[in-house]
């Protein structure tokens, strides 16, 4: 289920279970930049923008930042 915010300017936030189960393959396989390659996404968030999924957290192997936004479908 999608936590919607009311408040505009509040992050819409993506409950974690939901995350998980939508999101599995894009949780495990991650591109990132440090890396130059995929990883598993370790400590993310993620919040409903523009009608798709921004997730935003850390490279599990080497900690960097990394993000990447979901098309809505
Ligand atoms: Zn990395």
């Amino acid at each position: 289920m999608i936590i919607l915010g009311m408040e505009r300017n509040m992050k819409k936030k993506v409950s974690d279970i939901d995350m998980k189960r939508r999101f599995q393959e894009v949780l495990k396989h991650i591109y990132c930049m440090h890396c130059k390659k995929t990883v598993p996404l370790a400590d993310y968030d993620a919040w409903i923008d523009q009608g798709g999924v921004v997730l935003k957290g850390k490279c599990g192997l080497c900690g960097g930042e990394v993000s990447r936004f979901i098309e809505p479908e």
